[in-house]
């Protein structure tokens, strides 16, 4: 098994996407102290693979010198757990210096975009689509690898066409992400995607891949197609995320993911104290992942979907429901719907009567791809 650590050097951010849920104004930034401290942790804690991504806030206002000190003290001192890295980042700070010494590092970027320009810029303020397009020349120039996540709000629903063919145009990937309703804005529900849109959505974004399956990858459908085809599911939303994910705040707190970060009772422990497994285990935070996990067995357990599912996003879950564990993702419905076309699609083309082709994209349009083709393709 590996696990993933999420570092979390500040949960400040330069920008203010008006659907955000996971800045702070005024947060401290990690100091080196605190990731010697985690190294040390980490010594003892699992022989595992482990995967650190730096998330935030922004990651970036570290600073080059942080992650110049870091970066080599999480690789050697953890030389034992082949130590993998990536960031999340508006890349809005990145410099040529930066960029180049997560080249060296092979760091993988996964940046926001939420489509053209002037739609961007709606969603997450005057001037962002230019910051981050710098940025990413910079990424492009030190042959990073980026991918942009695009998130599907209830507005940005309405031109999910122009989206859709403004990553096919650019060359991007696309990654979906939905809107959740944002706990800092008066109106919560004001951008949030609801489970029948994003249902729908998956649907929509899964017959336009099939039609251009050689020139984009929409990662969320590789990954529900593949979760389908092996039975396990290929993202953290679709499988036990807890025991197997952590997070760490700015201050050294140890978390379930960096959906928690800086929420004091969601904090299982802190990093200075080099805690066991076991010893995270007694915090009321990972209890209630596991209460979680226990409530997905006994209530999903008659959906066909439920062993690469899992009730999808235990913090989704939380949200939904004040803290306390009441009920799964709600995005289910959505979940549902996409898995049970898969299903059906594939059910069919195994059964040889849909005239689809298995395999690449088809030149024959009345005989287009289907969804195995998705299921099979290497990631
Ligand atoms: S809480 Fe949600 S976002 Fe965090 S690791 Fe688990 S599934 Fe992923
Ligand atoms: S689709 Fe819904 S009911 Fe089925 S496992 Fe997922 S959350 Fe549970």
């Amino acid at each position: 098994m590996a696990f993933h650590v999420m570092i979390i050097p500040t949960l400040g951010c330069p920008s203010n996407c008006n659907y955000c849920w996971s800045s702070e104004e005024g947060s401290p930034l990690m100091n080196m102290e605190t990731i010697r401290e985690l190294v040390e942790w980490l010594k003892d804690f699992r022989n595992e693979p482990v995967t650190f991504t730096f998330h935030g806030g922004e990651p970036l206002l570290a600073g080059y010198e942080f992650f110049k000190e870091a970066l080599p003290l999480l690789a050697k001192e953890l030389d034992h757990l082949k130590p993998a890295f990536a960031l999340q980042s508006n890349l809005w700070n990145l410099t040529p210096e930066l960029a180049k010494l997560f080249a060296e590092y092979s760091i993988p970027v996964g940046s926001s975009l939420d489509g053209p320009e002037e739609l961007n810029d709606l969603q997450r303020g005057d001037g962002y689509y230019q910051k981050t397009m710098k940025g990413y020349q910079i990424a492009q120039d030190n042959d990073l690898q980026v991918s942009f996540i695009c998130t599907f709000t209830s507005y940005s629903i309405g031109f999910k066409e122009e989206i859709f063919n403004y990553f096919l145009d650019n060359g991007l990937d696309l990654k979906l992400h939905p809107a959740l309703p944002s706990i800092r804005d008066e109106n919560p529900e004001k951008w949030a995607l609801p489970p029948d849109e994003y249902g729908k959505l998956l649907i929509y974004l899964l017959d336009k891949y099939l039609d251009n399956i050689d020139d984009i990858k929409v990662k969320n459908i590789d990954h529900i197609c593949k979760s389908v085809f092996t039975r396990r599911g290929a993202v953290c939303t679709f499988v036990d995320c807890m025991d197997d994910t952590f997070a760490v705040g700015p201050d050294g707190s140890i978390y379930p993911c960096y959906r928690f970060v800086g929420m004091p009772d969601w904090v299982m422990g802190n990093v200075r104290d080099h805690p066991s497994q076991g010893e995270l285990a007694d915090s009321k935070a990972w209890k209630l992942m596991q209460k979680f996990k226990e409530y997905v067995d006994k209530n999903c357990k008659r959906c066909t979907f439920v062993k690469f599912c899992r009730g999808g996003c235990p913090y989704n879950a939380l949200a939904e429901f004040e803290g306390e564990i009441d009920g799964v993702d709600p995005h289910c419905p959505a979940y549902r719907t996409i898995f049970k076309e898969i299903t059906k699609r594939a059910t069919k083309e195994m059964l040889g009567n849909s005239g689809l082709t298995i395999g690449p994209e088809s030149d024959d349009k009345n005989n287009p791809t289907g969804v195995i083709a998705l299921m099979i393709k290497p990631s």
